[in-house]
């Protein structure tokens, strides 16, 4: 029996569990919001489903109903609002986590936890703090969603389907997230190799890809909220593929938000590597191996993490 609680059922946690519900991957879900009706009415709206749907409970409730969860999953907190980017909603929802994190895990100590509030990476390294939960049973949606829009990506490109397709992107999920391009595969044959058998320019596809990726992958969050003030489809199915590797004990590859200690000289930031994903949570970092300038952008970003006075490990500086 499988339980999953989602705390904060806004539109990322709302959209969340319908596609878990749709999925079949939970026996119940647990819906907990600050704003107990619209916990209370997704309830209901969820529930109407159930005659087509595989089997499961939706309930809602409080903190101690948490108990004997398997996965905690965390969207509550403030979005981006049009021009926000997702570090500026760092203090709002740092102080959101210190008041959820706790209860949470005073009733629900043995969950895998999942953070996907924004800034997620920043959230994950908080809740690792706040919780004292061994790190890896906290794990952030990292750079799940963005690997996803690459795929898509390169699927519309290549006009090849995205499940022939393996692509990372790495880093921060926000501005500074990159794509590894030298790790990208497609048919078991390296970007170049593969356009040139399809007769293509061999020469040209890396800069062309990488001026769209720019639109389409890193930047694209903000044309979706200019124009429905949100994003939540497309996150609601990476967190529905975490679950799933989680609740099956997949050992599946996910560039998933974990406390990094030590890969590429970074430690007590949580960033998105390819990790091992099972019923442990993060289990183990792939050891991979990334070019020069592929390392340039989460070095960067480490830096000027750190530099902000170390507040991501220490939790301060609000
Ligand atoms: P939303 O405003 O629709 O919902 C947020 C919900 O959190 C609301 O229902 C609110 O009542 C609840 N909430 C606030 N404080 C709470 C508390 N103390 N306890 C319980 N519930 C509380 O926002 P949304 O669109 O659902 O987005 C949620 C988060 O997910 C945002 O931070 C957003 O940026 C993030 N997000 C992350 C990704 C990703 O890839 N990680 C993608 C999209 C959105």
């Amino acid at each position: 029996m499988a339980k999953i609680g989602i705390i904060g059922t806004g539109l990322v946690g709302a959209t969340s569990a319908y596609a878990l519900l749709l999925s079949g991957v939970a026996d119940e879900l647990l819906l907990i919001d600050i704003n107990e009706k619209r916990a209370h009415g997704e309830m209901l709206d969820l529930t109407h489903s159930m005659p087509l749907c595989p089997p499961a409970k939706v309930n809602c409730g409080s903190w101690g109903d948490l108990a004997g969860c398997d996965v905690v999953i965390l969207a509550a907190g403030a979005n981006q609002k049009p021009g926000q980017t997702r570090l500026d909603l760092t203090r709002q929802n740092v102080e959101i986590f210190r008041s959820i994190v706790p209860q949470a895990v005073a009733h629900c100590p043995e969950a895998v936890y999942l953070v996907v509030t924004n800034p997620v990476d920043v959230l994950t390294r908080e809740t690792v703090r706040i919780s004292g939960l061994p790190p890896h049973r906290v794990i952030g949606s990292g750079t799940v969603l963005d690997t996803n829009r690459l795929k898509n990506l390169l699927s519309n490109r290549l006009r090849v389907d995205p499940r022939n397709i393996h692509a990372w992107v790495l880093g921060e999920h926000g501005d500074s997230e990159f794509a590894a391009w030298s790790l990208t595969s497609v048919a078991g044959m390296p970007l170049e190799a593969f356009c040139q058998v399809m007769g293509g320019d061999r020469t040209a596809i890396l800069p062309h890809l990488q001026q769209l990726f720019d639109e389409h992958v890193k930047n694209v969050a903000y044309t979706i909220i200019a124009e429905k003030g949100a994003t939540y489809y497309a996150v609601a199915v990476a967190v529905r593929r975490i679950v799933e590797a989680v609740l099956r004990n997949e050992r599946s590859i996910l560039t998933v938000s974990t406390l990094m200690d030590g890969a590429f000289g970074i430690r007590d930031v949580c960033l998105s590597l390819p990790v091992i994903v099972g019923r442990g949570g993060a289990e183990e970092l792939l050891p991979i191996h990334l070019t020069e300038a592929e390392q340039v952008p989460a070095a960067v970003r480490y830096k000027e993490l750190m530099a902000r006075d170390d507040w991501q490990s220490r939790g301060e500086a609000f």
